[in-house]
């Protein structure tokens, strides 16, 4: 059996990430998205095992320690990091693993999995992605002002990846990111395995 198909997506808060994913998600069982484990306080209507795993600075540097994360960063006074047990077994077994992470994360897995596709979202422009964030609600005027500045760095990063989808139009946007991991999937190097089957 071949084996998964590791998929680093990431973007700015409030470009709308999940949106764009959810459908993709729904619609390929064979690809399921890693729960991350984060130090942040839950956000209303967030549940512990679903959005992410909350625990506490003391668990998550035992994690660290313990080397149960496949790479972690700190982001807005937070740590945030994949857990590698999941990301590892569903790889080998042949699904596909999406890791919805922020850019030095994902620079930590191009080190550790150069075979992982690598996608970005931007916004259309960045007045679009400020009335965004804001509309969300959800967030102090001190949170949202961190984020738009660590959003402007993020996105000076885009070019590091090697898909960009630009979240303009949600209808557009989701067909090519179905078109990018399709594609993805197709590279010979991705392919190697199957090759040798077909030619044994
Ligand atoms: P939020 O607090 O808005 O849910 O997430 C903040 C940022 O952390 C987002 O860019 C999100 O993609 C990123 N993030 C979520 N989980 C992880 C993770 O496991 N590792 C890293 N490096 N970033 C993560």
């Amino acid at each position: 059996m071949s084996k998964g198909q590791l998929i680093v997506y990431s973007g700015p808060s409030g470009v709308g990430k999940g949106t764009l994913m959810y459908p993709y998600l729904q619609e390929h069982p064979e690809a399921v998205l890693s729960i991350s484990m984060t130090t942040r306080q839950p956000r209303p209507g967030e549940t512990d095992g679903v959005e992410y795993y909350f625990v506490s600075h003391e668990e998550f540097e035992k994690q660290i320690i313990q080397d149960g994360l496949l790479e972690y960063a700190r982001y807005s006074g937070n740590y945030y990091g994949t857990p590698r047990k999941m990301v590892e077994e569903r790889i080998q077994q042949g699904q596909d693993v999406v890791l919805e992470i922020e850019v030095q994360g994902a620079m930590k897995i191009k080190q550790s999995y150069p075979d992982a596709v690598f996608i970005f979202v931007l916004p259309p422009s960045f007045s679009v992605l400020e009335a965004r964030l804001r509309g969300r609600g959800t967030e102090s005027e001190e949170v949202i002002a961190a984020r738009l500045a660590a959003a402007k760095r993020e996105l000076g990063t885009a070019a590091l990846y090697d898909y960009i989808i630009v979240n303009d139009d949600l209808e557009q946007a989701r067909k090519r990111l179905e078109a990018v991991i399709a594609a993805a999937k197709c590279q010979t190097k991705y392919m190697k395995d199957f090759i040798d089957e077909v030619t044994k």
